[in-house]
């Protein structure tokens, strides 16, 4: 088995798919491990470290691609006319492609005609058997604690209440908005650097995660908000008769919050508008915004993603890209760790091969295309052209 590893040409990207850790392991596995030069640079990896570990330093994409039977990305290789180098055309036919591919019926159509079996890690069933292989998790833990540590540079007093000779400087009140995986990480740490912590979601089991962190819990509920998480624990789309009732919960108690983390995602969609202008103009100036959501919209009216703004009444709105990308080096291992779990998993010793049994939860959760068709329930539609 041939394992490629290409340097992420998507912008804002400075993650990579494996660390010399995780080339170890394959190389344990029975591969041989092809890395693109210069593919772990922004993630602090030289490729001196992916060579001491035992691969390959293959010169360009095509040079590590060339042979391979399973090819590892963060993000989806790039498609003729997307970039300088059309890396899905060199990636040979029958390999395993495994990455957060942002899959949808024409990436799976084309995945399908390349006859590359790809693998879509945002898919993956949110079951306890696959949490160590889950990169949604993993990431946005990351981001969550990324945030809030963006959010405490960016602002110009302290976290803690400072008691000192010179007199007391009151400790920073932080709203955190959305308390999944990112939010209880944000959580944690604003807690952790003497934050006075708050948060909202709309899901009822993440009231007492919000307490049990020492937070507390501020928010609207209604019988609406009592079935607001869907089987797969995700939050549901509500009324909009709901978000106008929590909208004012919110107008109250963000004009007294000097930084709000806001992580809002309902899957699948538009992520939901949680911070209006109005709430905006009544927070002080010097307070600080982050938006980890900016991707998928924005919580806040006055995103823009990939810029900070800042408004006329001093507020700072961090809306910047790919959070987890801003702690390449963290975010990297564990990505990478996420992969090699998942390959580890399903992995026959003697073959020294993957092998995917097609009825596997995880294995019809994640693959999208195998030998030349797409599998994937979601995409059915999709027939290779
Ligand atoms: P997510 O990224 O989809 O959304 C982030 C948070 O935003 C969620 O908590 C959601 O409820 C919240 N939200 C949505 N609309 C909102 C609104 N209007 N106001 C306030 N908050 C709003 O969620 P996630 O972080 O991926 O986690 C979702 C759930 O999945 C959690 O219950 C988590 O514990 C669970 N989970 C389970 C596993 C596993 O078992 N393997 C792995 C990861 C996550």
């Amino acid at each position: 088995m041939r394992l490629a590893v290409l340097k992420e040409r998507r912008p804002a990207e400075t993650r990579v798919a494996a660390t010399p850790e995780t080339v170890k392991k394959f190389i344990g596995l029975g591969c041989s491990v092809a890395v693109e030069a210069g593919a772990g640079l922004a993630s602090g990896i030289p490729d001196a470290d992916y060579a001491a570990a035992g691969a390959e330093v293959a010169a360009d994409p095509a040079a590590a691609l060339q042979g391979a039977n399973i090819v590892l990305k963060i993000r989806a290789p790039l498609a003729a006319g997307e970039g300088e180098v059309d890396e899905l055309a060199l990636i040979p036919r029958g390999a395993l492609l495994l990455g957060q591919l942002q899959a949808d019926e024409k990436a799976a159509a084309a995945y399908a005609q390349a006859g590359i079996d790809a693998g879509a890690m945002e898919l993956l069933p949110r079951i306890t058997r696959a949490q160590s292989m889950d990169i949604l998790s993993s990431q946005a833990n990351l981001a969550g604690y990324r945030a809030v540590i963006e959010a405490a540079g960016a602002f110009d007093r302290g976290f803690p209440m400072l008691m000192t000779a010179a007199g007391t400087i009151s400790a920073a009140n932080v709203f955190v908005m959305g308390a999944g995986v990112a939010g209880l990480q944000a959580i944690a740490t604003a807690r952790r650097l003497g934050g006075r912590v708050s948060a909202t979601d709309v899901r009822p089991a993440a009231k007492e995660e919000i307490k049990s962190l020492g937070a507390t819990y501020v928010g609207y509920e209604s019988e609406e908000s009592k079935q607001a998480q869907t089987a797969g624990g995700y939050a549901k789309q509500l009324s909009a008769e709901f978000y106008a009732e929590q909208a004012k919960v919110v107008a109250a108690h963000i004009a007294k919050q000097d930084i709000v983390v806001t992580t809002a995602l309902v899957q699948g969609r538009k992520a939901p508008q949680l911070v209006t202008e109005a709430m905006v103009q009544s927070m002080k100036p010097g307070s600080v915004i982050v938006d980890i959501a900016a991707d998928a919209g924005g919580n806040v009216a006055l995103t823009k993603p990939g810029e900070m703004v800042v408004t006329e009444n001093g507020v700072k709105i961090l809306g910047w890209h790919n959070w987890p990308g801003r702690i390449s080096g963290a975010s990297s291992s564990l990505f990478a760790r996420n992969l090699l779990t998942l390959l580890t998993t399903f992995w026959d010793k003697e073959a020294k091969a993957p092998k995917l049994p097609a009825e596997d939860e995880i294995v019809r959760g994640v693959m999208l295309t195998r030998g030349g068709a797409v599998v994937h329930p979601s995409f059915q539609a999709a027939k290779a052209a």
